[in-house]
């Protein structure tokens, strides 16, 4: 890291300046790099943070384990996925299949998802940020910006150097819990009157025999209601805690392998868990670790090809679905979803169903051959400048971001923002100036196909 002093900038916050650029991206998530990428390509100099080694955020750390929202969903059309999501979801997309890094489309329900390599996730998302130039700074936290009145100047990171500040003409919050509007005193929602979806530790499955997994468990990623039954009355008699009794479960580019989400972590008191507090955080990897050792046994003891499996591998953190959402300049609802609204500043396209993680049963409201578009200003923040968030920290009701918030759509966010940044810069304008049909022309023209 090269600390470099800077009249203009940083004296009067007593910090050294670490860096200076056009674009500060917060989180290597899929919407963090989707951003930085694209602000790079457009000739902007960009600074990505991240507080992992590592790029991917939920989908890696959190191994969340495919790549959601990039299919149609179908009643008749059973057999064959149609892609309907393109732009930087698509380019990352071919990438990971160039290495062998995704599977082919697998079922999930009325729709289709492709799981990942996780590690190839991370050299992709290495590749892409080096190509165009992104200067990336690793184990990097944000824990503080630089602000006078509303305007949003950069960043306070923290990491073994110390602290200091990062000078920035816009900040990009892909942080995921919007984590640059928290600490700018800016405002946030938190889920259905504070309460969010169920935060779940995934685990990787080895030594499984696929072939005969699949002949039991079919080509359908969730599970069967007769399997639902078995975890029902396993719970019930107390030989196992299997607090979820819809499970979903993925085979992966690598041999002999599943993935598997079917965790519901909750506190070991029974209530919701908190992602914005360390000790709910905290509770989650107990109660996570212990549950996956639980439906392990249970898949070993009931599921064909599962006898001689082990657990290969849980996620880094446990996977955080949703936390602060920004109070925006518009908000996704709920009816935009159901109604699969779509609009002339439309900017990232979402088929996937609302998928609702509380209770037992995660919800389920398909989007039948359809689907609704997401508008720029839900990135945009209702108050504060030269910021705009990328990501499932997008604003949106609660129902609409169990919709909204998976990784396709989360690359469209980052694809939009860092086009956004560009199209502000250029032409002087504040972000909440431009048009949202002036990025989705843009978008359109860097592959998007939004038209
Ligand atoms: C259990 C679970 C299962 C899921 N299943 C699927 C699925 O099958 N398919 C699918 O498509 N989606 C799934 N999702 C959703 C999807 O994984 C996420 O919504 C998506 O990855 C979010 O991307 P993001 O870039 O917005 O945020 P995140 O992935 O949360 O990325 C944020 C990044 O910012 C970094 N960061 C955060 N705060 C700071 C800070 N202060 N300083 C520096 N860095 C910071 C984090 O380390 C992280 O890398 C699942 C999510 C969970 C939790």
């Amino acid at each position: 890291m090269t600390w470099k002093a800077s009249a203009a900038f940083g004296a009067d916050h007593g910090l050294p300046i670490v860096a200076e650029v056009d674009v500060a991206v917060v989180g290597g998530g899929a919407a963090g790099v989707a951003a930085a990428e694209t602000a790079a390509r457009q000739g902007l100099s960009v600074l990505l943070v991240e507080r992992y080694g590592f790029c991917g955020g939920n989908a890696v750390a959190g191994l969340s384990g495919t790549i959601c929202g990039l299919y149609a969903a179908s009643d008749r059309n059973r057999n064959q996925p149609e892609q309907l999501v393109f732009g930087f979801a698509d380019r990352f997309l071919q990438a990971m299949r160039s290495c062998d890094g995704v599977t082919a489309p697998v079922r999930y329900g009325k729709t289709w998802t492709v799981t990942h390599d996780p590690l190839r996730w991370r050299e992709t998302a290495d590749a892409f940020l080096e190509e165009p130039g992104v200067r990336v700074l690793y184990h990097c936290l944000v824990v503080g910006t630089v602000i006078e009145g509303e305007d949003v100047l950069g960043i306070v990171v923290e990491s073994k150097a110390g602290r200091g500040a990062v000078s920035a003409r816009i900040v990009i919050d892909a942080s995921g819990d919007a984590d640059v509007i928290h600490r700018a005193g800016l405002d946030f929602t938190i889920g259905q009157d504070g309460t969010v979806q169920n935060p779940t530790m995934i685990f990787r499955l080895g030594n499984v025999d696929v072939d005969r997994f699949l002949g039991y468990w079919g080509p359908d990623t969730i599970c069967s209601p007769e399997v639902t039954e078995m975890l029902i009355a396993a719970h019930a008699a107390g030989e196992y805690h299997l607090p979820r009794a819809k499970i979903w479960i993925f085979t992966t580019p690598r041999k002999g392998e599943l993935l598997v989400n079917a965790t519901r972590l909750v506190g070991r008191d029974g209530r919701d868990l908190y992602p914005g507090s360390p000790e709910d955080l905290t509770e989650a990897e107990f109660v996570g670790r212990r549950q996956v050792r639980d439906y392990a046994r249970f898949l070993r003891d009931h599921i064909p090809g599962c006898e001689e499996s082990f657990v290969n591998d849980t996620g880094v953190q446990a996977g955080i679905r949703q936390s602060r959402s920004v109070a925006g300049a518009e908000t996704l609802t709920n009816e935009d979803v159901l109604a699969h609204r779509k609009r002339p500043d439309g900017v990232v396209r979402s088929p996937w169903p609302i998928e609702l993680h509380v209770g037992d049963k995660p919800k389920l409201e398909w989007l039948i051959e359809d689907y609704y578009e997401v508008p720029y200003a839900a990135l945009l923040p209702r108050r504060g400048e030269n910021l705009i968030v990328a990501g499932r920290c997008l604003s949106a009701e609660h129902e609409a971001l169990a919709s909204a918030r998976v990784t396709a759509q989360c690359f469209g966010y980052g694809h939009a923002a860092g086009l956004a940044a560009a199209a502000a810069l250029r032409s002087k304008r504040r972000l909440r100036d431009v048009p949202g049909a002036e990025i989705r022309d843009l978008l359109n023209a860097d592959g998007a196909r939004l038209d």
